[in-house]
């Protein structure tokens, strides 16, 4: 069963009513405003769940130097912005859309499909500071968004399979990738965009950027929005793009930072650490395109132009899990299993790979090495609800009534209105578990 959004927004304010904390100062203001989390409750948030979002963008690329420039650029930057002490962190996704993201602690992830867009330094340091500023200002802890995100860990995930009521098929749908791709991920206002904007580009000229580096950005983005819309979806988003930003933005840098024609755009320092990215930029944009298909569930239009990705850049874990995933909707299960094997050769730290192949070996009934791989997952990346409901239905579906029954009952303590709720109910009750729900009043 989908959460429904009516049912979603009961639950979401029910927590929300749990999680105000009242006021406090912003830290870039320096007023008094409603936050809906304090400041341990943003790290908390961000340690809970920066992980599993990391992983469904296919986790932290396989290059330490990158990771390691990249790092550099944000921690300088961090340490210009108001809230210096945060516990920043950064890494290059695997991720193949055009995308950053923050959360409320400062772990960030930068898209490798961002990173071969960029021209310079300064339009990365301009991302960069733009998500900070986000950070500063507090803006996930302004909205209901960051209060939430626990349920919406327990909302319906990307749906590559169709829903087949009531039978196998509609159980594989969930949690393809984990927790719902990309649910956890904050979506701000206009206004939070506009702060967002001017902080990044004080931070910028701080860090000793040229500001053009914000316009550069942007011009960027609506170039990518005209030619390829799928590729920058998600980005506009969560972070809506406006003609007013792009204008206020051309403005700022004429009228606030007018001796800024000379600070540094660093091209080449830029083109050099990315080199190996744009060595497979096809592969990237192929999958780009793919994924795209495939969340609008055309699975076998995507699979030719994955094949193609995986031709340019064998090894690439995106590719494979993207193909294992594809694969899997398709029903071509030895080959689904196949791809996923190979992701987890590439990438043996990285979760994701490990649950599709827990996925794959489910679908062709091989319920003991599904168990194996679930299980494995939980011990590299605990917390996440739906491992535990496929434990405990490899556990059913092998005979293991009293172990099956455990996991259940774990999983609908963790989330009662959870996508598994309905089957999990009416195995407790049946099996003796749990009295049947009380029939409705009469009227
Ligand atoms: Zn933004």
């Amino acid at each position: 069963m989908v959460m429904t959004r009516r049912q979603f927004l009961g639950v979401s304010a029910a927590s929300m009513a749990a999680a105000v904390t009242g006021c406090a100062t912003n830290p870039v203001t320096g007023r008094r405003q409603l936050m809906f989390v304090s400041e341990s409750g943003e790290v908390d948030t961000d340690r809970q769940w920066a992980p599993h979002q990391f992983s469904s963008n296919y986790g932290a690329v396989q290059d330490p130097k990158l990771n390691a420039y990249l790092s550099q650029i944000g921690n300088d930057m961090a340490a210009v912005t108001h809230r210096p002490g945060m516990p920043y962190n950064f890494r290059v996704l695997n991720m193949v859309e055009v995308n950053a993201y923050t959360f409320p602690g400062g772990s960030m992830g930068f898209a490798r499909g961002l990173m071969i867009q960029l021209e310079d330094e300064a339009q990365l340091a301009a991302v960069m500071g733009h998500e900070l500023g986000h950070v500063n200002a507090r803006h996930s802890s302004q909205s209901q968004t960051t209060a939430i995100l626990t349920q919406l860990a327990v909302a319906a995930a990307a749906a590559y399979v169709e829903h087949k009521k009531g039978g196998d098929a509609a159980i594989l749908t969930a949690g393809l990738g984990g927790i719902g791709a990309n649910l956890l991920l904050s979506r701000y206002s206009r206004q939070n965009e506009r702060e967002a904007d001017a902080l990044g580009m004080d931070y910028l000229v701080r860090s000793n950027y040229n500001p053009e580096g914000m316009v550069g950005v942007m011009d960027v983005f609506r170039n990518l929005f005209t030619h390829k819309p799928g590729a920058v979806e998600l980005l506009f988003a969560t972070h809506p793009m406006s003609d007013e930003r792009y204008a206020t933005a051309v403005k700022r840098v004429k009228e606030q930072y007018p001796d800024s024609g000379n600070l540094p755009r660093h091209r080449d320092r830029y083109m050099d650490h990315t080199a190996g990215l744009r060595r497979i930029k096809g592969a990237i944009e192929d999958m780009q395109k793919a994924q795209d298909m495939m969340n609008g569930g055309k699975l076998a239009e995507a699979q030719p132009i994955l094949k193609q990705a995986l031709t340019k850049a064998p090894d690439d874990y995106a590719g494979l899990v993207l193909m294992s995933k594809c694969c899997l909707g398709l029903k071509q299960h030895a080959e689904a299993e196949r791809y996923a094997q190979q992701a987890k050769a590439v990438y043996p730290e990285e979760a994701q790979a490990v649950f599709v192949s827990g996925q794959t070996r489910l679908a062709a009934g091989r319920f003991s090495a599904a168990l194996v791989d679930f299980e494995a997952y939980d011990k590299t990346l605990p917390g996440n609800p739906n491992t535990v409901f496929f434990q405990g239905f490899c556990h059913e579906k092998m005979g293991h009534r009293q172990q099956a029954a455990e996991a259940y009952g774990k999983y609908h303590a963790a989330s009662p209105g959870g996508e598994h709720s309905a089957l999990v109910q009416s195995r407790l009750v049946s099996w003796g578990y749990m009295a049947p729900p009380a029939p409705p009043a009469a009227q």
